[in-house]
């Protein structure tokens, strides 16, 4: 098998848990102030994973908000596996983040605004928004505003992986925004999470490598052709974005 990331090393994972632990105890930046900025920054351009564009999208947009602190729904295994925890700034900008966290909570008419002329730009053209390579949906307010926005633009896709399912003030909302026909949300799921009894998301799971490579022939589970070198990025595979496989989704953890 070709993987196209290093596995997760011992020593990334203490680093990691570290991190997350520190996160947890010193979790008070979202009402610093000093991090508000004039004018939000808005949507970041896709990833290295997501890629910019490709052959089923022209524009790939990502919405980030800071690890921890917009997670409810964080479980035992994100502290030791979260792979925002990682303090290369340039690669995980925690404070742009945590930037557009107070731009959502102190201004958020005019972030609404900036992320819609964003969008608008790309007018005609094929887009999706990936929700949160770091951060999950954290308050009902928070959920409606990207309702607004994903029924502003129904041509545009808007896609991502969520642990707030499993909060129950949170749970009928997240299923309201993936009701929408041009939002796919999946739920994560690992060993500590409670889902026996939900059935309205399809799920996604990030397994070991010696348990991805059992998995990786079973039919009902669409693995994520990109840890594997079958496709650049979600730009070009387009799977999550619209849930085209209808299965639950499967990744590798790095
Ligand atoms: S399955 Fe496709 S769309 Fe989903 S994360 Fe992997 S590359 Fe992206």
């Amino acid at each position: 098998m070709l993987y196209k990331r290093p596995f997760v090393t011992e020593e990334k994972r203490v680093n990691r848990k570290k991190i997350m632990n520190d996160r947890c105890r010193n979790n008070d930046f979202e009402y610093n102030r000093d991090y508000m900025s004039d004018i939000p920054n808005g949507l970041e351009s896709g990833n290295k994973k997501t890629l910019d564009s490709g052959t089923n999208y022209d524009k790939i947009f990502i919405w980030n908000m800071p690890y921890v602190s917009t997670c409810p729904g964080m479980t035992k295994w994100c502290i030791n596996n979260c792979y925002n925890a990682d303090n290369r700034e340039d690669v995980y900008p925690i404070k742009q983040w945590i930037r557009n966290l107070h731009d959502f909570l102190y201004q958020k008419e005019k972030l609404y605004e900036v992320i819609c002329n964003q969008i608008s730009l790309f007018k005609g053209q094929k887009v999706a928004i990936r929700f949160h390579s770091s951060g999950d949906f954290f308050s009902v307010e928070y959920i409606d505003f990207w309702i607004k926005i994903a029924k502003r633009f129904p041509s545009v896709h808007f896609w991502g992986y969520t642990r707030s399912w499993s909060v129950s003030s949170l749970r009928e909302k997240i299923i309201e925004l993936n009701s929408l026909g041009n939002v796919t949300l999946f739920a994560s799921v690992d060993d500590f999470s409670q889902i026996d009894k939900f059935e309205q998301l399809n799920k996604s799971f990030v397994l070991e490598k010696e348990n991805f490579e059992k998995i990786i022939n079973n039919s009902n589970y669409f693995i994520c052709p990109e840890q594997i070198r079958l496709t650049n990025g979600c730009a070009d595979c387009g799977n999550c974005i619209t849930n085209k496989a209808k299965k639950d989704i499967v990744f590798i953890v790095h």
